[in-house]
Parts: structure tokens; C-alpha cells; sequence
């Protein structure tokens, strides 16, 4: 049975994707978030004409290897972006088609997972950053939180001076030792600086040091990831497998982060956590908002042999991500005890609002049965 068309709904933030095949079964996905409209156009001009026309059950990672062939002129991101949103609705049509959630096809089981609390935030105090920890300790029951340390991709700079040095005790002292507590540098740092807020990290009992050098120098996350005791991890945005051959081969990192969107897809991360898998390093993916991307990963994670110790589930409400607003019927990422559960209804278990997807953008490709 073949896919005959790919239709999408696009905002500026997030699209959705849909993929029907001949005899009418359907599948939702989506694209990886931000400029998700620019990337719903490359899905229908550069990844649709080579993937329309497949069979439901044709070896997907291959068929992702063959988009970037014949597109081999337009390597990286936006087209990986693309390719994840046809990837995880034809996953949905799958799981759909057997009666089976995602989780299943990929060969785990529903189950609960347990998940850290990530803020996304840099303009908090670390009180303040404390106080909303504490808050949510009592009433969601997390026990791993993660915050931000430095200025995102701020050349060693601070949000503010003193910032770091402050958040870093200010949450430690806020949260009782059986707490796990992570911190994001989003390439902001020198090895040496780097190494000197690791450092700080290390005696306050921090376990999950991210990105702490600008990602794409790879030597120098390797520096301070051999320099410093606690696992350093990184390559959210990585999206090419000839950088992760580099990363798992060098061990540039400890924990290695793929986004499952910005990879491109659930056969694409899968085959990661496979290369992972065999140089015994643990994947702790990225997936940063409450849009699908976070249930692809809860269901990837409940299925790889490797998977590292939480789900990132983002705590940031509708002052940061205005966009996140209505995307869905019911809530995906209610948490209980500090953990989420995976739908077992069939495919990704979640129906997007069709009020949403009414004033989305829309576009579509097809081929003739
Ligand atoms: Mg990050």
C-alpha cells in the first residue's frame, strides 16, 4: 500500500503534517518547531517528490538517506526538519494500521517515564528560578531539574555578571540532596571557562553539564568533557551522521542528545541510538516545548536499549510559548510522582484541535494512485 499525498498545516512555529495512503488510512506528524512554515515548503518541494509514492512499509531510513542523496546539494538542517515531519506521520499511520501505539512498532512498551523539569528561562532570578523549582518539586513530583547557566551562544559572557555563580548554590541549597540537577551552557563557553563552571557544578553535587563549548567545535566540548568528572552532553542540533561519527567516535560527549525532529525522524534516531548503543553511551534526547516532539521522544525513549535517565519535559508556560496554545485535545504531558505516561492508543495516542489546524496554512502534494 502506498503513500498517495502529504498535507500540511503550518503556523510560523509549528506544522503539522499529514500522510494518507491508498486506501484512505491516515497519520499525523510534525515538522521540527521554529520557522516550521519555511520548512513545511521543503518538505513539499525536496522531500515529497522522492517519498510520495512509497510503500507504508518501505525501510524508512533508507528512504530518509535516499532524500538526502538525491538533495545532496541542500545538506542540513531545514531539509532533516522536514523529512521528520513525513517520517513521524507515516510512524502514526503505521501504528494506526496494526492498532498498535509507536512505542510498539519500535519494539518497547507504553509505560511511564520519569522526567526532569527543564526551564527554558535565562531572565530569572535564581531565587526566583528556585522558588518555581520548589513549587514544582511539591506539586508534580520531579526530582531532576535542569536550568541555564551563561548567555546562549554569549562568548563566555554572563545573562548577567555573577548570574552563574549564584543560580549554581542558590538551587543547589533550594533542593534536597536525592535531587538531580542539570545545567544547560547552550554554547556559550572557552574550554577554560567551561571547564571552570564545571568545576563549580562538580562541587555542588551537579550531574548533566549540556553544551558547554559552541557545538559545532567539537574539540573543544571534548576538552571539557575530559577534563571534568560529571557528564558533559551535547548534539541537540547535530543533524548530519557524519558529525555523529565524529561524536560517538571521539567521545565528544558523554550522553549524546539527538532532537528526534531535528535528526529527521523516529528511523533516523533510532539508528543513532543503535551507533550510541554500541560505544555504550547513553541517549538523553533533546525535546525542549510541548509540541509532538516531546511524545515522539517519550514513546523513542520507552524503546531504545540505551535510553539515558529522563525525558526533558519543558515547564514553560504560555508567557514563553505563546504558540503551544491549543495545539491538542488533551493534555500528552500530565505528570504524576515526576513522570509522564505513554498513550497506548494506537500510533502517537494524541489528537491535534481541529480549531488549530482549521487556521493553519495548508498545502498539499499528492501522486495519482
Ligand atoms: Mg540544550
Amino acid at each position: 500500500m502506498k503513500i498517495r499525498s502529504i498535507e500540511t498545516f503550518s503556523g510560523p512555529e509549528v506544522a503539522f503534517v499529514k500522510v494518507t495512503a491508498e486506501d484512505g488510512a491516515i497519520g499525523w506528524g510534525q515538522v521540527a518547531p521554529y520557522h516550521a512554515d519555511i520548512t513545511a515548503l521543503v518538505l513539499h518541494r525536496q522531500v515529497a517528490p522522492w517519498v510520495l509514492g512509497c510503500d507504508v512499509h518501505c525501510d524508512l531510513d533508507d528512504l530518509m538517506d535516499l532524500v538526502g542523496e538525491r538533495e545532496h546539494k541542500f545538506p542540513g538542517s531545514h531539509l532533516r526538519r522536514a523529512m521528520g515531519g513525513f517520517d513521524t506521520a507515516l510512524w502514526d499511520l503505521r501504528g494506526r494500521l496494526a492498532g498498535k501505539p509507536v512505542v510498539e512498532l519500535l519494539g518497547g512498551k507504553p509505560t511511564t517515564l520519569r522526567a526532569y523539569a527543564s526551564s527554558m528561562k535565562r531572565d530569572i532570578t535564581p531565587a526566583d528560578e528556585a522558588e518555581r523549582f520548589k513549587r514544582l518539586r511539591g506539586e508534580q513530583g520531579f526530582d531532576a531539574f535542569k536550568f541555564r547557566v551563561g548567555a546562549e551562544v554569549g562568548r563566555n559572557a554572563d545573562e548577567w555578571p555573577g548570574r552563574t555563580e549564584e543560580i549554581i548554590p542558590t538551587i543547589r541549597r533550594a533542593l534536597s540532596d536525592g535531587v538531580d540537577l542539570l545545567a544547560d551552557a547552550n554554547s556559550c563557553y572557552s574550554p577554560a571557562r567551561a571547564i571552570e563552571v564545571g568545576r563549580l557544578m562538580e562541587a555542588h553535587g551537579m550531574v548533566h553539564y549540556e553544551e558547554p563549548c559552541p557545538y559545532w567545535e567539537l574539540e573543544q566540548t571534548r576538552q571539557v568533557t575530559q577534563a571534568l568528572d560529571m557528564d558533559v552532553a551535547g548534539g541537540e542540533q547535530d543533524c548530519e551522521f557524519s558529525v555523529w561519527k565524529q561524536i560517538i567516535r571521539d567521545r565528544t560527549v558523554d550522553i549524546v542528545q539527538p532532537d528526534v525532529l531535528y535528526l529527521g525522524g523516529i528511523a533516523r534516531s533510532m539508528r543513532l541510538a543503535s551507533m550510541a548503543a554500541a560505544a555504550g553511551m547513553p541517549v538523553t534526547p533533546h525535546a525542549a516545548n510541548r509540541s509532538m516532539v516531546t511524545i515522539f521522544t517519550m514513546h523513542y525513549l520507552a524503546a531504545i536499549p540505551n535510553a539515558g535517565k529522563y525525558l526533558e519535559l519543558s515547564i514553560e508556560g504560555e508567557d514563553y510559548y505563546p504558540w503551544e496554545r491549543g495545539l491538542f485535545l488533551t493534555d500528552p504531558y500530565r505528570v504524576e510522582d515526576g513522570h509522564v505516561r505513554i498513550s497506548d492508543e494506537p500510533g502517537w495516542g494524541i489528537e491535534i484541535s481541529p480549531e488549530w489546524l482549521d487556521k493553519a496554512t495548508y498545502q498539499s502534494s499528492r501522486v495519482d494512485a
